[in-house]
């Protein structure tokens, strides 16, 4: 008889989302002594992978208007990757001044979303993002690349996943290193969460795949499991659960960091993350929300 019922690995990596794409929606300033102590708060938790803050025009993200600044006065531990979202080349630009070896890029498999989000069509924003690319490589600066939307967007709604496949293809053959599939609304179920990244996962040959999923009362964690199984071994999470959108009350928080570290270690799967100190940092994260306190609770 057999007695596990998946290939369980030693140890999975965690990407953590909340410096940025946890705080990016707070409706209130932030002051950014307090983000670079959350950043460095994690830093000690033992993350290694940090999306820190984003390098885009202030007039559409007001909250990440101090980019450079949280940059400089964080703690860089040896080890550890910290990344910046960049919308655009002269998002680029500031990334390789503020001294980053990695950026993050973001393309939606909706058209109306992506409209939304960065103002032109999916076509045109991977245009873009290959040329970033290869800006990017003459600086020895990595590219992470999400693909939003990719488990159904909230304007146009059930998406094909042979787009998030197309998509994925493209990213990696401009030079990404690593995909993350993006359920921007925490709209996906179990069963697309084990399918779509087993489908994309078999046909990347180079680049590695990961998830980064959106709260529904918990079936976010259920997801990250249907992953796992699916042979996912690279997970986001925002420490405290932070994020959001103050002006679409459909969009949650992302998966909570502590849960899907808990939920390995549980497993016996390594994270690197010290538990107890990732909870700290959650619930510091949690005290800079103004959002996580809006929300009223019977919405
Ligand atoms: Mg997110």
């Amino acid at each position: 008889m057999k007695t596990t019922w998946m290939e369980i690995p030693k140890s999975v990596s965690i990407f953590e989302v909340c410096p940025r794409d946890g705080l990016q929606p707070e409706p209130v300033f932030i002051p950014t002594e307090k983000k670079i102590e959350l950043v460095n708060r994690l830093t000690d938790a033992g993350c290694t992978r940090i999306e820190a803050t984003s390098f885009v025009h202030p007039k559409w993200v007001p909250q990440m208007a101090d980019a450079r600044a949280v940059l400089a006065g964080i703690r860089r531990k040896p080890g550890v990757t910290y990344s910046a979202l960049i919308p655009n080349m002269r998002g680029l630009e500031l990334a390789i001044e503020a001294g980053l070896d990695e950026v993050v890029t973001i393309v939606s498999t909706s058209e109306s979303h992506n409209r939304k989000n960065l103002n032109c069509a999916p076509e045109e924003t991977l245009r873009q993002i290959e040329e970033i690319n290869r800006v990017a490589r003459q600086n020895n600066v990595r590219v992470r690349s999400y693909i939003a939307t990719v488990f159904g967007c909230p304007i146009e709604g059930a998406m094909p996943p042979e787009k998030a496949l197309e998509f994925a293809l493209a990213l990696e053959s401009f030079g990404a290193y690593e995909v993350s599939l993006g359920d921007t609304t925490g709209m996906a179920s179990p069963i697309q969460a084990f399918e779509i990244p087993l489908l994309i996962k078999a046909k990347l040959t180079r680049a590695s795949l990961a998830v980064h999923y959106h709260q529904h009362e918990g079936i976010e964690h259920a997801c990250n499991l249907a992953s796992l199984q699916a042979g996912i071994r690279v997970f986001d999470g925002a420490a405290g659960g932070l994020g959001g959108c103050p002006y679409a009350p459909g969009a949650t928080g992302n998966a909570r960091t502590e849960t899907i570290v808990d939920m390995f270690h549980r497993m016996g799967i390594d994270t690197g993350i010290d538990a107890a100190k990732l909870r700290s940092a959650g619930d510091y994260a949690q005290t800079l929300s103004t959002l996580l306190h809006m929300h009223p609770e019977t919405e």
